[in-house]
């Protein structure tokens, strides 16, 4: 393995390679999710949609080639996707009469189907959320966090009003938040986009940011309230209780693939990768050593303890291959399982088995009497402590005391030195675009978000020195 921080990137490629979640095709940006690669991806979709659901809301399924002219109907829609859109010009040997977009989104296909599905204030809300695919034509792109065909989730909702779906929003955020936190063990801060980075047509975005271990910054997933624009656009009105026509207030909400990617980046260490308990495709392994062929009792008990795994749901693996235990012990490693659990005679013997955590460097014994519940409790603990870990992480590497360009640019220059990370830096903003940009010009640094929550505010704008309006994140990302 390459060492993580001497170059990150590298590291990257070796540990998803090596944990075999992915293979590159000819075309380029588009990655085939090999199954572990999948199966993080399916259980991070069974913990969003089952949140879905308890909230109210349905899946439904909408087509993935969209007309032009859908896309002419927002201008600030169409202004910020089009560079990015692949189309579809010919089917069966003929030319179209109208080129189809692959959808990077569909809030205009839903606009159009929602203009005739919404009539009166009783069919709101709609709560509708596709899983689907999505193409993006982006310039540079990297497995999983940035790719050309991504897979996602895409909540559009409509409301009576501005309230109801302002509140909407944040519930989505807070979802967001809850799973990334909960689920993948990565601590975010959750807030309100600049205009400059906000999604095209939306009158605010908020999102959740992520810090990897080489400081940079990862938007994990954005909750968007589109105003009426989309309504405007596409014509989706109610009769109100007062019977006149009014335009409904819209909402869509994303994440995608790209939280895979940014759970190896949170956690992955020297060994490659490490998987949290609640998403890993196999949480534990079990691994006979010693000379275990000549003794089957070893077997009988790694068997028992198998169906007693199974029988909890838990997501147990035997190794019972001929390869050495010293590889397998890697191979499940490079892999990123959570637990591992070998038993060979001598263990045997005294009745115990060894335990081993992948995120600590030690093993332990523990009494095969009560073996299953050590392992659900490791599996538990190992959960909270890969979030306190990244916590910890975070807060040594986001920076409160740097306010202005000059200490920002010597901050970088100092890390690049001594060979550490810059990370993150919370500074104050007077709300100009040429403020922001300023900042990205010199020290390629971005606005994250304004978060709800800040460690502390700031009085002074970073760009310009006049009074701040905003306390923002600011990182190189992803
Ligand atoms: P958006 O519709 O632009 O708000 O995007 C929703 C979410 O999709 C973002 O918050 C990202 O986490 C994710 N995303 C955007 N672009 C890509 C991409 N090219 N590859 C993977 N994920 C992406």
């Amino acid at each position: 393995m390459s060492k993580q921080l001497e170059d990150f990137s590298k590291w990257y490629i070796e540990t998803i390679q090596k944990a075999d979640l992915m293979d590159y095709t000819p075309v380029r940006g588009c990655i085939a999710f090999k199954p572990d690669g999948y199966e993080i991806w399916e259980h991070i979709q069974e913990e969003m949609d089952r949140r879905f659901k308890e909230t109210g809301h349905r899946n439904a399924y909408f087509p993935m080639l969209i007309p032009e002219s859908f896309f002419q109907k927002e201008k600030d829609h169409i202004e910020g996707f089009s560079p990015e859109l692949p189309w579809v010009t010919e089917a069966a040997g003929e030319q179209l009469e109208e080129r189809l977009a692959l959808r990077p989104t569909s809030e205009t296909m839903i606009g159009h189907l929602y203009s005739n599905w919404i009539k009166s204030y009783r069919d709101l809300p709609v709560l509708i959320n596709q899983w689907a695919n999505v193409f993006r034509w982006e310039k540079k792109t990297l497995p999983f966090i940035r790719t050309s065909e991504f897979l996602w989730q895409e909540g559009h909702t409509a409301h009576v009003d501005e309230a109801d779906a302002r509140q909407e929003t944040m519930q989505m955020l807070d979802i967001y938040k809850e799973v990334v936190e909960q689920v993948l063990a990565i601590p975010v801060y959750d807030g309100q986009k600049t205009p400059s980075e906000r999604f095209a047509g939306a009158v605010d975005t908020y999102s959740i940011e992520a810090m990897m271990k080489n400081g940079k910054a990862v938007q994990a997933g954005t909750s968007h309230y589109l105003g009426t624009k989309f309504a405007e656009a596409f014509n989706i009105k109610y009769l109100n209780k007062a019977n006149q026509h009014e335009y409904v207030h819209t909402t869509s909400w994303g994440t995608s693939t790209r939280l895979i990617g940014s759970v190896i980046m949170v956690h992955g260490d020297e060994q490659g990768l490490v998987l949290p308990p609640r998403i890993a495709p196999t949480q534990v392994v079990l691994i006979p050593v010693g000379p275990w062929k000549k003794n089957p009792q070893i077997m009988e008990h790694l068997d028992e303890i198998f169906a007693a795994l199974k029988a909890k749901g838990i997501r147990v693996r035997l190794d019972d291959s001929d390869q050495s235990p010293g590889y397998k012990f890697n191979e499940w490693e490079l892999k990123g399982v959570p637990v591992r659990v070998e038993l060979g005679p001598r263990d045997l013997e005294n009745k115990q088995a060894l335990l081993k955590a992948r995120d600590e460097e030690e093993k332990r014994t523990v009494d095969l009497a009560t073996i299953i519940t050590a392992i659900e409790e490791e599996l538990t603990t190992m959960q909270t402590r890969l979030l306190e870990k990244a916590r910890q992480f975070r807060e040594a590497n986001a920076h409160t005391t740097i306010d202005t360009l000059p200490q920002l640019q010597q901050h970088i220059d100092t890390a690049k030195d001594n060979g550490t990370i810059p990370g993150w830096v919370l500074a104050g903003w007077c709300g100009e675009d040429a403020c922001e940009e300023k900042v990205k010009e010199e020290t390629k640094y971005t606005s994250r978000n304004i978060p709800f929550n800040p460690p502390t505010t700031k009085t002074t704008c970073i760009g310009c020195g006049n009074e701040a309006k905003h306390t923002v994140w600011f990182a190189q990302a992803y």
